[in-house]
């Protein structure tokens, strides 16, 4: 095990714990836990990290999560899909991991609840939405507040999979270098949280996913319940071709 590399992760992840502590309470808006975001980080890295005592992992993509969930074997950490699932890895995502932040269709919603029923779980899902109307991100449309009854009734569809858990939503807002710029995105959750709760009453809606190394203060104050964390923590990516 690379000590340094313990260290400096584990005083980044107490920094970040105790930014995400301060904000909470400055904005009265209570706590939000936090998911390690290991995309793309090597196994040794990973490794790293929860010697460091992190114990909430987040990946994007299906397949290196499944390499990295099997390689650390018994250790109990706990795995979250936070990036885009194809319909074809709707299984291997019913099966390896405890809650799926990115549900963005109710095709991969029919199969995942497929999938739950023939392994009798179930599994916490949160809808991503698009709030900026960004063409390159996922998640049903939300960026037209005038459009909202619509959504709504798109996301009613959802009560045919009852494998699915709706907690809440989740966004991944544009980036910009000043933080305050993104603000605006996540009110504009807040105020869907609240729009869809007293339309769909019978889903629960207490979360909210959203907030990165960018800006995950300002959703903090804004009232995430989940950030995503991975370069303020883990430190930068590597290029593609040196993935796990
Ligand atoms: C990569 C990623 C993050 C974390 O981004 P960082 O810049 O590493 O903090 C969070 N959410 C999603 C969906 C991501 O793809």
């Amino acid at each position: 095990m690379n000590d340094t590399l313990v260290v400096s992760i584990r005083e980044r992840y107490q920094r970040v714990l105790g930014q995400i502590a301060e904000a909470g309470l400055r904005s009265g808006r209570g706590a939000a836990r936090l998911v390690v975001v290991t995309k793309s980080q090597p196994l040794e890295v990973v490794r790293a990290a929860v010697e460091a005592g992190i114990s909430l992992l987040g990946e994007n993509y299906a397949e290196e999560a499944v390499t990295k969930i099997t390689a650390l074997g018994q250790i109990a950490v706990e795995w979250h899909m936070i990036g885009h699932v194809q319909s074809r890895k709707a299984e291997v995502v019913a099966a390896h991991f405890s809650m799926l932040h990115s549900l963005d269709s109710l095709k991969l919603a029919a199969r995942l609840d497929r999938f739950c029923a023939e392994t009798g779980r179930t599994l916490p899902a949160l809808i991503e939405v698009n709030v900026s109307g960004e063409e390159s991100k996922f998640g049903f449309p939300a960026w037209d507040e005038t459009a909202w009854p619509d959504l709504a009734s798109t996301l009613a569809g959802l009560e045919q999979f009852p494998r699915l858990r709706v907690q809440g939503l989740m966004t991944m807002p544009p980036y910009f270098e000043d933080a305050e710029r993104t603000r605006p995105y996540f009110s504009r959750m807040r105020r869907l949280q609240e729009y869809l709760a007293g339309r769909l009453p019978h889903f629960g809606w207490a979360e909210l996913s959203m907030g990165t190394s960018a800006d995950f203060i300002a959703a903090v104050e804004e009232g995430a319940t989940f950030v995503r964390v991975g370069q303020a923590i883990l430190g930068p990516r590597p290029p593609k071709s040196e993935k796990v």
